[in-house]
Formats: C-alpha cells, sequence, structure tokens
C-alpha cells in the first residue's frame, strides 16, 4: 500500500511511540499528586513543554496542551472573541479556506453578533498582507488566518500579517496545524500572538495537540476542572501522548531541511507528471506550497470514484471533497480559490510525508493516468465535453 494521505493524519514515527511507552507502564503518575510517582510525571510534563517551546520559539509558559488543533482553535477563537466583545470590539478577520475548526467557530460566532469578514483567496491559494490591512478597523479584535493550507498546501505570507496586526495592536492568531514539524516556524519571529499545533500531523499521537498563546493575552477555559495548565485547560493531562509528541516534533525539528529537500523534489515529480494529463489543472501557487502537497483537478471525473479506483491500486489518497450528511457538497477550499463546482468534484490530493519513496511516487505516476482515462471514458460529461456539447473549464 502506497499511503499518501498525511495531511489527513501520519504513522506515528518509532520515537513517539518509544516515547510514550514508560509513561503507560511504570511513569502512569498524575503529575498533579506530590508523591514520588507523581512529581516524576510532573517532571516529564515540564521537560516535553520545554522541548516544544523550543522547537517554536516561545516560553514553556505560553504553551497550553489540548486534545487537538481542533481544541486549539475554538479556544484561541473563543478567547480572542470573548476578550473583544468585553472591550465593545467585534470585528473578525479570517479567510474563507480555513479549516472547520476555525470556520465552523467563527460562524457561532457570527450568530452571536460578531461580525466576520472573511477574505476572499486569490486563485493561486494565497492571500496578501494588504488585503488584511484593506479589512482591519478599530473594533477588529482578532485576525486568524492559516499557515498552510491542508487542502492545496499554500503557505501564507504569516509573518507579514503578524507584523501588520502588531502595529495595529490586533491579537493574530494561525492555524499551523498543517505547518508545525514541516517548516520553519518561530513565533516570535514571526510576529504570532497564537498558534495551533497538532502532534498527529507530524508523526506524533492522536488526541493531542497545542495551542500557543503569547504572555499577556487573555485566554479563557473551554473546559472547567481542576487547575491544570495554569486554569486554562481542566482534566489530567494526556501525559504519554505528550511526551510523545515533543519527541516527535523535535525528531520532526531535527530531520526538517532534509526531509523538505527530499519532498519538494518528489512533488516536483508528481506535479509534471500529473500536469501531462489533458485538462488538468493544479490547485494553488507552483511552489508556494507544503512540500509534500500535490493537489489537481481533473475536468470530467467524480473524485470519490478516482479515490476507489485508486484505493483498488493499493493507492491511499483523498479528494478535496467532503462528504456531508449524505450530499456531496464540493470543497469549499477549492470554491474559496474559485474552481467550479463541477471542477471542484473532480479533485485529488497527495500528500507525502518521510515515509514516501522514489518508487512509490514512480508507481503513483504510472497507476494515476490510466484511472483517469478509465472514468473519463465512462463518464458522459467528458463524452459532452469532447464532442464540444459542453466547454473545457480547464484548457
Ligand atoms: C488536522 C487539522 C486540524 C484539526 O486537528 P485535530 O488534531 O485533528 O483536531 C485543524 N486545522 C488544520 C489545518 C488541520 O489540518
Amino acid at each position: 500500500m502506497i499511503y499518501a494521505d498525511n495531511a489527513a493524519t501520519t504513522k506515528m514515527s518509532r520515537t513517539a511511540i518509544d516515547a510514550m511507552l514508560p509513561y503507560l507502564e511504570n511513569g502512569f503518575g498524575n503529575p498533579s499528586s506530590l508523591h514520588t510517582i507523581g512529581q516524576r510525571a510532573a517532571e516529564a510534563l515540564s521537560q516535553a513543554r520545554a522541548t516544544i517551546a523550543h522547537c517554536l520559539g516561545c516560553r514553556p509558559d505560553e504553551l497550553y496542551f489540548t486534545s487537538g488543533g481542533s481544541e486549539a482553535d475554538n479556544q484561541a477563537l473563543l478567547s480572542a472573541a470573548r476578550a473583544g466583545r468585553a472591550r465593545g470590539h467585534t470585528h473578525i478577520i479570517s479567510t474563507a479556506f480555513e479549516h472547520h475548526a476555525v470556520l465552523h467557530t467563527l460562524k457561532k460566532l457570527e450568530a452571536e453578533g460578531f461580525q466576520l469578514t472573511l477574505l476572499d483567496v486569490h486563485e493561486d491559494g494565497l492571500i496578501t498582507p494588504e488585503q488584511v490591512a484593506q479589512a482591519l478597523r478599530p473594533d477588529t479584535c482578532l485576525v486568524t488566518i492559516m499557515y498552510a493550507n491542508n487542502e492545496i498546501g499554500t503557505i501564507q505570507p504569516i509573518p507579514e500579517i503578524g507584523a501588520l496586526c502588531k502595529e495595529h495592536k490586533v491579537p493574530f492568531h494561525t492555524d499551523a496545524v498543517q505547518a508545525v514539524g514541516h517548516l520553519p516556524i518561530h513565533v516570535k519571529e514571526q510576529n504570532i500572538d497564537m498558534l495551533s499545533l497538532s502532534a498527529h500531523k507530524f508523526h506524533g499521537p492522536k488526541g493531542v495537540g497545542v495551542l500557543y498563546a503569547r504572555k499577556g493575552l487573555p485566554l479563557y477555559p473551554l473546559i472547567e476542572g481542576g487547575a491544570q495548565e495554569r486554569g486554562k485547560r481542566a482534566g489530567t493531562e494526556n501525559l504519554p501522548g505528550i511526551v510523545s509528541m515533543a519527541a516527535a516534533l523535535e525528531e520532526s525539528c531535527a530531520q526538517m531541511e532534509a526531509e523538505a529537500q527530499r519532498l519538494s523534489a518528489l512533488q516536483t515529480q508528481l506535479i509534471d507528471g500529473l500536469s501531462a494529463i489533458p485538462h488538468a489543472a493544479l490547485n494553488g501557487h507552483r511552489t508556494r506550497r507544503l512540500p509534500g502537497n500535490v493537489s489537481f483537478c481533473f475536468e470530467g471525473i467524480e473524485g470519490e470514484s478516482l479515490l476507489l479506483l485508486l484505493d483498488d491500486r493499493g493507492i491511499c489518497a483523498s479528494s478535496g471533497s467532503a462528504c456531508t450528511s449524505g450530499s456531496l457538497d464540493p470543497s469549499h477550499v477549492l470554491l474559496a480559490i474559485g474552481r467550479p463546482h463541477e471542477v471542484a468534484h473532480g479533485s485529488l490530493r497527495l500528500s507525502l510525508s518521510r515515509h514516501n519513496t522514489q518508487e512509490e511516487v514512480d508507481a503513483m505516476l504510472r497507476d494515476i493516468p490510466p484511472v483517469i482515462q478509465q472514468l473519463r471514458d465512462m463518464s458522459p460529461v467528458w463524452r459532452d465535453l469532447q464532442k464540444g456539447v459542453r466547454s473545457y473549464v480547464i484548457q
């Protein structure tokens, strides 16, 4: 099997598994306990926090452990909104192609009276600092813009947007779930006030993540209970997960540069190879994207059928579109970059990781084009396009 769906989740690394095991066994203590076993757990928790702080360029007491990226996004947005409302500031700036953990939280805030400006995403999958500058208002209480998009991989100009927010004294949050462990991140140098990350996107375990919040920013708990995480996140800490996440992040950061180079080379081959298919278009900017991300739209096919046929050939991939309650909605990301509905349905995302090899890329380049042809041969839409009854959207 070829696993090319690393934007959905990654395989845990040996390092991450080994780091976790002692805390499932004798290191099972509760970090809040005063006895020796508890204090050993507290020491491991503190070590993990220091490691992650070092990787992100912040202080350990600016990190809050969560159950993952979604929780971190929710807490960041709801905290900034609450602090904003207390000062009469109820305007929020974001983009149309955020992850649903951000978009759905924003919709909830909008229903509660906040005003949203969702910036239009350029057809290359990028937004500009100028767009943010134009959207800023005296009552803006939050700017939240994802670091790298999970479907099309495009990387936003985060340090520049952060500098702008700093200048206007508006808190800046970034959902960096796809970026952490894959791109160099330094929250202070990049002017980031709040950042969300998730361990399972960089070969750590599922169900654990981090919210970084700059010292001094108001943060409110989503979950009430004990005084863990300095009163901002109640509940006994997921110590095996947290220790494992720290080990996975340290490992990813150590091999980041070499891995990015290797993946970029494989990415280029995939992009060049798939671009040769007639009426195919790359989604997102060609170079300003995550090194492992390849996203295409193919005219005249259904992404879901493509995935099933690829799965038969041992290729695990993803399409942009998500099945929502039985109805097939095309991906909001592809619509945001201006792909029409019928084209957005014919999408394919390949996301590579350190486990993918040259041989796998060769196999994908051999197997994907004939499968697309097979689907087109069966498609009434493709027949109409060929006959000229319909015109091609992708030339
Ligand atoms: C995966 C992902 C999330 C959600 O993280 P979980 O840990 O699965 O909750 C949020 N944002 C982006 C961009 C993601 O890719």
